[in-house]
């Protein structure tokens, strides 16, 4: 072992969060914040492998604390799913799905507003994506009918349909919400199996797998189900499940693509304690729509900053462009710095140090107080000259 220095080893005591107080405006955030129960739960249960007391080898199976409940009826019935698996993240259950049903060198379909995670967990399985493009400046909107041409030039270009069809829902720029449910009925029609992406959705919104008529569906339990995590879930319907939950031939209560194990300890007990409360804020889903509708209204009052993205918004997650505060960091001493600062003078952070042309916003679980105030706050750092 090599010699670390006392200032090096000094600076990871003193690691600090400074959030506390402020209203944080960034969208991959807000679905993540614990419940009271869940921070309760932390303390008890953070040492390393701390739920592994009553395991008899199977993650899924244990009793105490009800996991085999969880996983088994609780989660499945949330979204109307067979079978469900926790992964570490979106992109692992995506990885895992794609490891599992396609083989090495196919194509596989996705939206042009695909996660970079998307794109990362194709390329780590040596897949080809071709993109179903959307129309680009200001809607970004997905044409989901192009889903048939495209399957169809990659029947004729490769011999073979796609392996997979993915499509983000929504996607984690704009917040669209695409027609999932006319991707599934397209893709039946030439079986090819789809995975909706549903990072931003399970959590947040209802999410039926079994009615959206897709194969698989991914969330994330950090990014939207108010876990630490980090925690990804993965639902499964039909067939192709077999595939990706097949056992080990050597260790025959292990499943392969989960490599014997899935998320263990905080991730998964934060996941569960919060699980009453999102269960009951998913309800409350339209309530959420009408304060992101709000908020892009009153703040489109403001010359030079209008939402992009398909209009009205249906997501809390919106993105914004902004040239009225580009223009102003152009004159403003701090440069493009002057946008956090005046928002953070303000208490209110999310926006990235230096943006100000545009940048994402969600406001998930803000009440009208809240809102007014961001909203005050935009209005008045736009007068700044
Ligand atoms: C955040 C996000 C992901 C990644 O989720 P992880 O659980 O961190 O892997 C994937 N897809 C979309 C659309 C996202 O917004």
């Amino acid at each position: 072992m090599a010699e670390i220095g006392e200032r090096e080893l000094a600076r990871l005591e003193g690691i600090k969060r400074t959030v506390k107080g402020f209203l944080n405006l960034n969208p991959i955030q807000r679905g993540g914040i614990l419940t009271p129960e869940a921070r309760k739960a932390v303390g008890e249960w953070a040492d390393g492998y701390s739920l592994c007391d009553f395991c008899d080898g199977v993650l899924e199976s244990i009793k105490k604390p009800p996991i085999d409940e969880f996983v088994h009826e609780t989660l499945p019935r949330f979204i109307d799913a067979d079978e469900v698996r926790l992964t570490h993240g979106a992109r692992e259950a995506k990885y895992m799905v794609m490891h599992a049903i396609c083989k090495p060198g196919s194509t596989i379909v996705a939206d042009s507003n695909a996660h970079y995670s998307t794109h990362v967990a194709a390329e780590r399985n040596k897949l080809l994506i071709v993109e179903v493009e959307n129309n680009n400046y200001p809607e970004y909107r997905v044409d989901v009918e192009k889903y048939a041409e495209r399957i169809e030039e990659v029947k004729e270009k490769t011999g073979k349909p796609p392996s997979l069809a993915v499509i983000t829902f929504p996607d984690g720029n704009y917040g669209n919400l695409p027609d999932a449910k006319r991707v599934g009925d397209i893709c039946s029609e030439y079986g090819v199996p789809l995975l909706i992406n549903a990072a931003y959705a399970i959590g947040r919104m209802p999410v039926s797998l079994r009615d959206l008529g897709a194969d698989f569906v991914v969330g994330s339990g950090h990014k939207s189900m108010a876990s630490s995590g980090p925690i990804g879930i993965l639902g499964l319907r039909g067939d192709l499940s077999e595939q990706v939950l097949r056992k080990s031939s050597e260790y025959k209560n292990k499943e392969v693509e989960m490599l014997g194990c899935g998320p263990r300890g905080l991730p998964l007990i934060t996941l569960m304690a919060s699980f009453p409360a999102v269960y009951e804020r998913v309800k409350h889903w339209e309530g959420e729509v009408e304060n992101a509708r709000f908020f892009i209204k009153k703040i489109e009052e403001i010359n030079g900053i209008q939402q992009l993205g398909i209009k009205p918004t249906e997501h809390d997650l919106n993105f914004l462009e902004t040239n009225v505060f580009y223009e102003i960091s152009k004159k403003h001493k701090k440069g493009r710095f002057f946008l956090y600062r005046e928002l953070k003078k303000r208490d209110i952070i999310g926006v990235k140090p230096g943006l100000t042309k545009n940048f994402k916003i969600s406001t998930y679980e803000f009440n009208k107080d809240e809102l007014k105030k961001i909203i005050d706050a935009f209005k008045e750092i736009a007068m700044l000259k």
